[in-house]
Parts: structure tokens; C-alpha cells; sequence
């Protein structure tokens, strides 16, 4: 798909922000499977040199961009070695201009808050944005809601539970807006890795057992969210902007299959469901494609060979930061980017063996507990929330490290 003689005049230009992580590679396998329907404009990685050369090489951007500006510095040399013409920028500046080159279509799969200003940028200039990258709509769900509404941007969720609900709803729904025959959204979880595992078992688990999903092969960071189920927390604040609701109309169900990503319940007691085998390449091609169905080189779902779907209720105590996560959306303001904040600074402190599985959670609600929330109203409010929530997270984690090294994590 990678030469210009291969593009048609309905080849739709595709950026893909965070092309070497898990959501990115998925992305560009969808995409090489529609040669004739989309070209590639823009692709960009953080410091993953080899594969961001590899894929310029395979799909030709106009332009790549390595957030890391030594990382960039390697790529400008690989690419004149090998005699390829692809402009290499750099740094947030880099990003923003992906963000916003000639392309229809922006898939926004960098993670954490990091993705948030080219992703804003994106929505500004008017594209169809495809939302992998939750935490930013986490921080700030309507003010993504608000400049999409001004420039006429469209916003497609690839977060399966949320592209499931968006499959769901009415064909004429916009999203922010509730639909009000609408009485209550239902997103599955899968439980994570640790849904069986005793209370007593998870001070000393690892962030290899951690990162191990029974269902989904994800990034780092997500992974270690959905063994706390933060993740099923953050998606919870993602539903209630993208499709209107409040925190109250949103029920988490656990279902260890992953097969139903999410339903819609509807005044008249229908519950509609999106079902699929687990790869993201399903939401991927659909936010792709639509309203049109494209191929997306997932299995088709066998059921009989599912045999069996089931459902339980979350367990809060053993995951606390569901309940924190359900709390900040309750409390609005800069509540949830405070939340996102000390997850973010958390989840990689385990990730580096500087605190234990549980200390997640107590991190977090230290730091909600410490930080007051504000209003909400303007990005400058959200950013300082953000930088708030890290500051506090760090010294909670300074403090910390002896108690968890006695907990025998180390
Ligand atoms: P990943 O870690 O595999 O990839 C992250 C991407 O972001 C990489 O390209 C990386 O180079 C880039 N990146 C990281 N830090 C950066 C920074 N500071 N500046 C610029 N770029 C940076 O993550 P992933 O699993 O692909 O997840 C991406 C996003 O999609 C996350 O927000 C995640 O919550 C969401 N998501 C992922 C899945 C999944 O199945 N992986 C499912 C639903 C939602
Ligand atoms: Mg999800």
C-alpha cells in the first residue's frame, strides 16, 4: 500500500499518532489490508527507533515524528541511509504538527496524558478522530465534546466497550449527546488477570503476572489497568462524555469470556450487544470504514465453541480503584484528571519495582485525598490539575517505599 501509485483519488489519508505501540500496529494492519482505500500521511513513536524505520520503509509516510528528540536524530540518519525521503520532526511540536498535516483520518494511539494536546489538535483542525488514547477524554471529555462540535470533528471510539456502545446506539446519535430513549449502558469487563486471585496473593504480584491478560495483548500501562481495573474506571468517565450520561447510568458487569464488549439497555427493557472475538482490529476497522464495513482480518466468532457466556458483579473491595475512579467521576471538576494523573505516576512506579500492586490504589487515593479539585472549565485548569496530581503522587510514593519493601515486594 506504500506507493504513490497505488493511491486513488477516494484513498483516504490516515495519520497514525503512537504507530509503534499495540493500537498502532493493529492500526497499520488494517490499513495494508485496504490499499486502495487508504494511504498513510503521518506516523509517530516516542523513542523506538527500529520500529518507527520499519514502518516508514513499509508505508511511506509524508512525515514521522519521534517525540524523543535524540530518538528523531536516529531516525534522520537511517532514513538517508536508506535513501528515503520522509521528513523527521520531533518533540510536542512534532506531534501537533501530525496532528494537524493534510490526512482525513487521525488515529490517536499514543498513551496517557502525553496524547492529549495532539490529540486536541486534531479535533480542532476538524478530522475524524479515532479516540484510542482514553486518558486525555478522562482529563477532559468535554472539551473534546466542545471543539468538536465547533470545528466538526468527528469523534469514533476504538475503546472496544465504547466503539460496542457507539455500534449500539441509534445510527443518527451524535456523540455527547444522551439518547433519551436510552435508560442505561452496560460495559463489560473482562475482570483482568487477577479476578480469582485472593486478597492475600496480591501485595507480592509482579508487573510480568500484571501484564499477562488472559483476553487482550495491550500495552504495558493498560495492561497494569486492567489488573487494578482502573482501566474499567477510566472507561467509565470515557463513557459519560462520549455518549452523555451520568456516572449512575453506566453499569460495570464482569465477563470473563470478552466476547460481549459492551450493550445498551433501552426504555422498552431492549438490551443490545456488540459481540466479537478479543482483537481490536474489529473497532479499528469499523471506526476506519464507517459507516461503511470493512475487513478486518479478525477470526469470525464461533459460538458454540464459546459455549458459555458469564457475568458477575465487580468486586470493590479486592479492586479499590474502581471505586475511586466511580468517586471522581461523581465529583466532576479537575477530579478525574487528578485521577489520571497519580495513575499514570503509579502504575509506572510498579512497573519499575519502586512499589507494590496494592500500592496503586493507595497511591491514588492519597493523592485525591491531598489535591482539592477545581473547576474544570479551561485547558490551562486541566493542566495544572495534571501536574498537580503527579507532584502529589510522587511524594506519596517517596514516602511509601520503605513500607513496601517491607511488604517483601523487592
Ligand atoms: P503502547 O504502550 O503499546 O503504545 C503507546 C504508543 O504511544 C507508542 O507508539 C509509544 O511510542 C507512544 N508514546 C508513549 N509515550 C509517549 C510520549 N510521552 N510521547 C509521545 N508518544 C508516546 O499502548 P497501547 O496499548 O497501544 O495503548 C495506546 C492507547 O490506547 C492507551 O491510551 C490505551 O489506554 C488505549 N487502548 C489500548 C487498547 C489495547 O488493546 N492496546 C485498547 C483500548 C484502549
Ligand atoms: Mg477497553
Amino acid at each position: 500500500m506504500s506507493e504513490q501509485s497505488r493511491r486513488t483519488d477516494q484513498s483516504r489519508a490516515v495519520t497514525v499518532l503512537g504507530s509503534t505501540g499495540s493500537i498502532g500496529v493493529s492500526t497499520l494492519d488494517v490499513l495494508a489490508r485496504h490499499p486502495d482505500r487508504f494511504h498513510i500521511a503521518a506516523l509517530s513513536g516516542f523513542t523506538q527507533v527500529e520500529r518507527l524505520f520499519e514502518q516508514c520503509r513499509r508505508y511511506r509516510p509524508s512525515l514521522a515524528v519521534m517525540a524523543d528528540a535524540s530518538a528523531a536524530r536516529r531516525l534522520r540518519t537511517l532514513l538517508s541511509q536508506a535513501g528515503l525521503d520522509i521528513e523527521v520532526a520531533e518533540g510536542e511540536g512534532g506531534l501537533e504538527r501530525a496532528a494537524t498535516a493534510p490526512s482525513d483520518i487521525v488515529m490517536a494511539a499514543i498513551v496517557g496524558a502525553a496524547g492529549l494536546a495532539p490529540t486536541l489538535a486534531a479535533v480542532r483542525a476538524g478530522k475524524r478522530v479515532l479516540i484510542a488514547n482514553k486518558e486525555p477524554l478522562v482529563m477532559c471529555g468535554h472539551l473534546f465534546i466542545e471543539e468538536a462540535a465547533r470545528s466538526g470533528a468527528e469523534l469514533l471510539p476504538i475503546d472496544s466497550e465504547h466503539n460496542a456502545v457507539f455500534q449500539c446506539l441509534p445510527p443518527d446519535h451524535r456523540t455527547g449527546q444522551r439518547d433519551p430513549g436510552v435508560r442505561r449502558i452496560l460495559l463489560t469487563c473482562s475482570g483482568g488477570p487477577f479476578r480469582n486471585t485472593p486478597q492475600s496473593e496480591l501485595a507480592a504480584v509482579t508487573p510480568e503476572q500484571a501484564c499477562a491478560h488472559p483476553n487482550w495483548s495491550m500495552g504495558r500501562k493498560i495492561s497494569v489497568d486492567s489488573a487494578t481495573l482502573m482501566n474499567k474506571g477510566l472507561e467509565l468517565i470515557e463513557a459519560c462524555w462520549l455518549f452523555g450520561v451520568a456516572p449512575d447510568d453506566v453499569e460495570i458487569v464482569i465477563h470473563p469470556q470478552s466476547v460481549i464488549h459492551s450493550m445498551v439497555e433501552y426504555d422498552d427493557g431492549s438490551v443490545l450487544a456488540q459481540m466479537g472475538n478479543p482483537d481490536m482490529r474489529t473497532p479499528i476497522a469499523h471506526a476506519l470504514g464507517w459507516p461503511e464495513r470493512i475487513s478486518s482480518g479478525v477470526s469470525p466468532l464461533d459460538l458454540v465453541e464459546v459455549a458459555r457466556l458469564e457475568f458477575e458483579r465487580p468486586d470493590f473491595s479486592r479492586f479499590p480503584a474502581l471505586g475511586l475512579a466511580a468517586q471522581a467521576a461523581r465529583s466532576g471538576g479537575t477530579s478525574p484528571a487528578i485521577l489520571n494523573a497519580a495513575n499514570e505516576i503509579a502504575v509506572g512506579a510498579f512497573l519499575d519495582r519502586r512499589i507494590g500492586f496494592l500500592d496503586i490504589s493507595r497511591v491514588i487515593q492519597a493523592v485525591m485525598e491531598a489535591v482539592p479539585s477545581n473547576g474544570a472549565d479551561d485547558l490551562a485548569m486541566i493542566l495544572d490539575a495534571d501536574r498537580r496530581g503527579r507532584d502529589a503522587a510522587f511524594t506519596t510514593i517517596e514516602t511509601m517505599r520503605p513500607d513496601s519493601a517491607a511488604r517483601g515486594m523487592h
